[in-house]
């Protein structure tokens, strides 16, 4: 029989645990002390519960840790982790070392909906949504976990096309009983679906990329399809009503594709759409992936694409490449170790 896993749970969920084991509600709180702050492994380490109560728990609990599969490590530090997930899928968990700064690169579903014509992950379907477990494990069962000072929620698949369990993991990230981060220290990315942005603007202080690529309507729909049904345009409305504390930063994502979307037209029409908007644009270069003919632009014509946007007031930075030798691109991975032949 599985056993249900006690890692993921929020403080709510918790106390539902105590009521079952009829345990008193202060409980809970002190499993959410073992499981998020002591950084226990296994049930018979929650020592401020009797023997009984934890034998009693072990019937029909875990902590439900596991650790990756695999890495790969690049020459410039980055390293890639395979988990393995739901059933036999295989997602990657990205460590992206810096000078003052170590970040980790959660996925939050094995393949995606979303079908971006340059995304590997794409490519491979949509197999499942990943529990608040299997988030959370990617960031506690890292090797590098008590290096880490940032989060971002950019790997594979869409945030907040698996919103529940998504913000419940920002929600045992951040809270007091969990552990303790600072939002600002979290970035969810999103290709811009509308109900879940408001959501996710409302309930969680966390900052947000929207993956934008094009600000021309037609243009991204050809690159991203749920411009059809989420418009960008409709996302920059949200953004501009909410009311953003001073903290909070509102970043748009831009691959630059050659000859597709860094002209000088893209430039004047950037400037135009994110117009009011306190924002950053990150620019970010082109991995290759099988299959696809789209190229990314020189260094230099990169740099001056960047210079452009910031005359135009609009920060703007370029993302360095990371971990190239190591598949960089989202999806490549996993998706290798997937198609991999049985012994
Ligand atoms: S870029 Fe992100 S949203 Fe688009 S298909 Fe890839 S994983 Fe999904």
């Amino acid at each position: 029989m599985n056993k249900e896993k006690l890692y993921g749970k929020n403080l709510n969920e918790l106390i539902a645990v105590t009521k079952r084991l009829g345990l008193p509600g202060f409980t809970a709180r002190q499993i959410a002390d073992w499981l998020y702050k002591k950084e226990i492994s296994s049930i018979d380490e929650m020592t401020n519960l009797s023997k009984k109560t934890r034998e009693t728990m072990a019937t029909d609990f875990e902590i439900g840790l596991t650790n990756p599969e695999s890495s790969a490590e690049s020459v410039d530090g980055t390293k890639k982790y395979l988990y393995k997930v739901l059933n036999n899928k295989y997602i990657e968990t990205a460590y992206i070392p810096e000078d003052d700064r170590a970040t980790i690169c959660v996925s939050s579903q094995s393949g995606c909906k979303m079908g971006c014509i340059f995304c590997m992950t794409g490519k491979q379907g949509f197999q499942g949504n990943l529990s608040c477990n299997e988030i959370l494990n990617q960031f506690r069962s890292l090797p590098e976990f008590r290096k880490l000072t940032n989060m971002v929620y950019m790997g594979m698949g869409e945030p907040l096309d698996n919103l529940v369990e998504v913000m419940k993991s920002l929600e045992i990230l951040t809270s007091e009983w969990g552990y303790g981060w600072s939002p600002t220290r979290i970035t969810v990315s999103t290709v811009g679906l509308l109900a879940p942005v408001k959501e996710f603007l409302e309930k969680s202080r966390c900052h947000l990329a929207v993956s934008l690529h094009s600000p021309f309507d037609e243009e991204r729909k050809k690159l991203m399809p749920v411009q059809r049904t989420n418009s960008v345009k409709d996302v920059l409305d949200i953004i501009r009503n909410f009311d953003f504390n001073s903290q909070r930063r509102i970043s748009f994502e831009y691959i630059l594709f050659e000859g597709l979307n860094d002209t000088p037209r893209h430039i004047k029409e950037l400037a135009r759409i994110l117009n009011g908007i306190k924002c950053r644009i990150n620019i970010i270069r082109f991995h290759e992936i099988p299959g696809s003919e789209f190229k990314s632009p020189g260094i230099a014509e990169t740099i001056r694409f960047k210079e452009a946007l910031n005359a135009k007031g609009i920060f703007t930075s370029v993302r360095t490449s990371r971990g190239v030798d190591i598949q960089a691109a989202c999806g490549l991975l996993s998706t290798l170790e997937q198609n991999k032949p049985v012994a």
